[in-house]
């Protein structure tokens, strides 16, 4: 699949990234199309044009041409799925946890912070009880993201009144005081509502928020649809909710169109049944256990990258953002850096990138601040690795040369 990448079209999107941090504590702005050429249904995800390494400091043996390309998703996946479950309802602990451990899924799981001291949230007439700070903090550890779905999911976020704010910005600070090993870079909208002036505000405290509402062109059902490789707003992401694809052919044909649209699936859950669990533990619109685990197997797809929201969210900033340089060159070393300007505290995903070596790098190694990552050459003389931006040179050194095979 790889080596077939090199013959994909060059890419006809032209993206503008703006990712400055802006001044103050904690400001993004989204990723902006701003021009797209029309889709073509069913046509295999197409590439990002090479960029190219201009050696400009180095001295003159060194000018030669090296072609990279950042890939539109990790690892060259054609397309990426999040899991979400919104409420932080105890089915989502006992049921849905375990089963995307025995997987190896990680999910995203956004919490109403008020509220899990009590243990329960009273949605309207149906009191739900709640997972505890406990088992958020344990769902953390296990590598999945504790998101925001605000403080106490009272009413539609929408407009500038005061609330609207202290919902979006105090949710974070609390899961930030009670999970303490990652940050808190997420919101959910309750009830999917948001406006320009609400957008605003998440912006200032996250690096996305996801909706569910919103139309979209291929999935114009209730809870909305897929969100492209670039979101048009990323604090509106849309997402497909439960009741959208509930059936095996369902999910069979959403995964048809997100791989050939190398698009982002974002899965809205609620509550997962198994017939026995206390009904009052019990999510929204719960979905049998039976189809839920139909559902993880399905995404298990080794042509799908599944990872939590917060994850595809840093790599789309990041990719965008990310420039490949070449600090030295000899016979068996090549020396790089990956750098872009956003924050390194908050956007630590690696990027996967493809670099063309040239004929007689059969055999490399790729090492970033010591350790070794993970990469491969393929037959087009190009070199694929994982790298952290901002976090020291990478060094691809020829094996081979060494006397090593
Ligand atoms: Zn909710």
């Amino acid at each position: 699949m790889q080596s077939s990448s090199a013959t994909r079209k060059i890419c006809t999107l032209s993206i503008i990234l703006v990712a400055a941090v802006l001044a103050g504590n904690c400001a993004y702005q989204a990723p902006t199309v701003v021009e797209k050429t029309p889709e073509v249904v069913a046509a295999p995800p197409e590439l990002p044009a090479l960029r190219r390494i201009w050696p400009t400091t180095l001295s003159n043996h060194a000018f030669r041409v090296m072609d990279y390309v950042i890939a539109p998703w990790f690892r060259f996946k054609d397309a990426a799925v999040s899991i979400t479950f919104d409420d932080g309802t105890l089915d989502q602990y006992q049921l849905a946890y375990p089963e995307l451990e025995k997987r190896n899924l990680k999910a995203t799981f956004f919490l109403i912070s008020d509220y899990l001291d009590d243990g329960y949230w009273q949605d309207f007439r149906i009191r739900r009880r709640l997972f505890s700070w406990s088992q958020a903090r344990e769902l953390a550890r296990a590598g999945h993201e504790i998101g925001s779905h605000s403080k106490t999911h009272a009413a539609r976020l929408l407009g500038s009144e005061p609330f609207v704010e202290e919902e979006i910005r105090d949710s974070r600070a609390r899961i930030e005081a009670e999970i303490r090993a990652r940050r808190c870079v997420s919101f959910s909208w309750p009830f999917w509502a948001n406006d320009d002036q609400s957008r605003d505000a998440a912006r200032k405290y996250y690096i996305a928020a996801r909706a569910g509402g919103a139309s979209a062109k291929r999935f114009p059902q209730t809870n909305g649809g897929m969100p492209s490789r670039n979101p048009a707003d990323i604090y509106q992401i849309n997402s497909m909710g439960i009741l959208s694809a509930r059936s095996m052919a369902g999910w069979q044909q959403l995964g048809r169109e997100i791989v050939a649209d190398g698009a982002w699936a974002v899965i809205n859950l609620h509550g997962i049944d198994d017939g026995y669990i206390a009904r009052d533990a019990l999510g929204w619109e719960a979905l049998p256990l039976d189809k839920y685990r139909a559902l993880l197997d399905y995404v298990r797809k080794p042509e799908l990258w599944v990872t939590p929201l917060g994850a595809a969210a840093r790599y789309i900033y990041e990719r965008e953002a990310a420039l490949l340089s070449l600090v030295s060159r000899a016979d068996g070393a090549l020396v790089l850096n990956l750098t872009d300007s956003l924050d390194n505290a908050l956007f630590d995903q690696a990027l996967t990138v493809r670099l063309r070596l040239g004929p007689g790098w059969r055999l490399v190694e790729v090492r970033q601040a010591d350790e070794i990552m993970w990469s491969y050459t393929d037959d087009d003389g190009f070199v694929v690795f994982d790298a952290f931006p901002d976090a020291g040179a990478i060094v691809i050194s020829r094996l081979d040369l060494k006397g090593r095979s």
